[in-house]
């Protein structure tokens, strides 16, 4: 039941049976290599994970929500899943998406709607609604998905789970099915940040296949194991609190826990966290505008240092990102034609992938690459620049919000003009568009209505490790 509201089901039953099959088979021979005493591969061994829809997995039908591609059968695993797998993951399902990853409410692929599990009659966020419900719902711990301009971080935020978007080039795209290739990086949604850790500790690193990635870098592994003992010390703290509350106190358990309290360092002293202006719009609601400040109250609290920074080309952040993303989309979505692949793409396309087909095409006609296409990418360079220079300047990390308000009613979204729905990715596209890693981490409820609110750490380029530490002391 639960499965049915985010993972790929209509007309793909069988393989997602079969699938489901060979996951437990999997689980089963883990569990067995556990028994026998046989050392874990890692973290994540015999951990079920569910993976969007645009990952490629030998022998899966990969339909990127597109009826284009729903009868593409794989013939190879995207370099992010296989290192998932050869860790020991075990994926068992695949989710539900925007096609393409068009759309920011999981409402345009072919199995489309996804529901949040928070409350149905709510947007659950896109294009990764999927991925983010498995996890919100549930299901499992960890789900994959891709963040373009922002479709890890918005269902994460709509959902009240941690989604984590890492640097263009953190991790290989090779086997993602392409969007916007400047833009794309597989992200993760999981329930917590540690969670976050390990999984890109495991995915992260060089590709030969992807000219792009960069070397790996340890350090998030280091985070991870930190992360970990600390949860662990959390546990065993909580633990004994309950043994002291049941008065089986020897005396000795309250009076570790207050003291270890009163001697804590605290663990942000020395980071300065940079709140830019520009990411307060006018559409800021009150209870994302309160989860902000008491953010930020927080991170002071711990020993953080506020700096008010300006980003000021951010303002034209929207306007570049849709020219450039229908640019490369127009010239990536061309391979699909109507002899290779099952339908015509009058058919096989749906009407936002048509739309921003058509108008990445016209830009980047001959008459018109001068005009909007050449001045976004200077736009691009700008704001590339400013983030560089505030974090070379006056800040480590960025505190802002994921978006302008909660969860919107969906008959509400429906309502909206186009380049309203396109406003919803403001906060997110500005990260995308430098290739900065961010981070969206549940950040308390809206006293009024009870949704969830996110915030997002953004860090400077491959800095995911402090930017995980960081974004944990929030939790
Ligand atoms: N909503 C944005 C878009 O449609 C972001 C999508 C994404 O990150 N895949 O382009």
């Amino acid at each position: 039941q639960l499965m049915m509201h985010a993972f790929v089901g209509k007309g793909r039953e069988k393989q997602s049976q079969d699938l489901l099959g060979k996951a437990l088979e999997k689980a089963r021979k883990s569990d067995a290599n556990r028994r026998d005493g046989k050392p874990s591969i890692s973290f994540l061994d015999g951990i079920p994970i569910a993976v969007k829809d645009n990952f490629a997995m030998r022998g899966e039908i990969v339909s990127a929500g597109s009826k284009m591609l729903s009868k593409n059968e794989c013939s190879y695993t995207a370099t992010v899943i296989d290192r998932l797998e050869q860790s020991g993951a075990v994926v068992f399902g695949q989710t539900t998406m925007d096609e393409f990853g068009m759309g920011s409410h999981s409402r345009n692929g072919i199995n489309a709607p996804v529901k949040n599990p928070i409350d149905g009659r709510l947007s659950p966020g896109g294009s990764s609604g999927g991925s983010a419900a498995a996890v919100a719902n549930g299901t499992c711990l960890v789900a994959i998905g891709s963040d373009t301009g922002g479709s890890v971080r918005l269902p994460a935020a709509f959902q009240g789970v941690v989604g984590t978007k890492p640097s263009y080039g953190r991790c290989s795209r090779y086997g993602l099915i392409a969007y916007a290739s400047s833009f794309d990086c597989p992200g993760i949604l999981t329930r917590n940040v540690c969670d976050a850790a390990i999984t890109l500790a495991i995915m992260q690193g060089a590709d030969p296949k992807d000219g792009q990635t960069v070397e790996e870098d340890g350090r998030i592994s280091s985070v991870a194991t930190e992360l970990i003992s600390e949860s662990q010390m959390n546990f065993k703290e909580w633990l004994e609190s309950g043994k002291t509350k049941g008065g089986n106190n020897n005396g000795s358990g309250s009076n570790s826990s207050s003291s270890s309290n009163s001697d804590r360092v605290l663990p942000l002293l020395g980071v300065r966290v940079g709140i830019p202006g520009e990411f307060f719009l006018e559409e800021t609601t009150p209870a994302v505008m309160e989860s902000w400040t008491k953010s930020i109250e927080a991170f002071e609290e711990l020993g953080a240092t506020i700096v008010p920074v300006s980003l000021p080309s951010v303002k034209l952040a929207l306007p570049a990102y849709y020219v450039l993303v229908c640019a490369e989309a127009s010239s990536n979505l061309n391979r699909y034609d109507d002899i290779k692949f099952s339908a015509s793409r009058d058919d096989g396309f749906g009407e936002e992938v048509k739309r921003r087909i058509v108008s990445g095409a016209f830009s980047l006609s001959s008459q018109r690459v001068e005009g909007a296409y050449k001045n976004s990418e200077k736009i691009r360079q700008r704001i590339s620049n400013e983030f560089k220079d505030i974090f070379e300047r006056s800040c480590d990390v960025l505190l802002t919000p994921t978006s302008a308000r909660e969860a919107p009613f969906l008959e509400d979204v429906l309502r909206e003009s186009k380049v309203e729905s396109y406003a919803q990715d403001a906060l997110t596209v500005p990260m995308s568009l430098a290739g900065l890693p961010s981070v969206s981490i549940p950040c308390g409820r809206s006293v009024s209505n009870g949704r969830p609110i996110g915030m997002q750490v953004t860090a400077p380029m491959f800095r995911e490790a402090g930017m995980l530490r960081v974004a944990s002391a929030l939790e």
